[in-house]
């Protein structure tokens, strides 16, 4: 439970998912590029792009958590809440925007980190 935890909060917190010391992402954020990435990780040499087209699946995974947090919403706004399909419509797009960079990274980590195993803070550089 407690390393589920730790995977948890490493993807969450976009930390390199083979030692977890180093950052996915460029840092602060830039509006204009917001998937910018770090080549490789400082302590443990890991690519955060193994091969080219590396996070296609990535976008397979933002349209699914996407889906699973504003379908529920919908729904009960709809059937429990008795708003109309317009509005809800339009609340959906609202969240969507204001998600859509966490989503965008938050997938690319969600990605890393099923694909690449953990192998403790002092992971031997590749
Ligand atoms: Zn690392």
């Amino acid at each position: 439970m407690f390393k589920f935890l730790s995977w948890l909060k490493s993807m969450f917190t976009y930390k390199c998912p083979r030692c977890r010391q180093d950052d996915l992402f460029i840092k602060p954020l830039d509006i204009k590029s917001p998937l910018a990435m770090n080549e490789k990780c400082t302590q443990c040499h890991q690519s955060f792009e193994p091969e080219p087209g590396y996070y296609y699946g990535a976008m397979f995974l933002s349209y699914i958590v996407g889906s699973f947090i504003l379908l529920p919403i919908a729904l009960i706004m709809v059937f429990y809440f008795n708003k109309g399909v317009e509005a809800t419509m339009g609340w959906m797009i609202l969240l969507g925007a204001l998600m859509y960079l966490k989503l965008l990274r938050g997938s690319r980590s969600l990605w890393i980190h099923l694909m690449i195993k953990y192998e403790g803070k002092d992971a031997k550089p590749k």
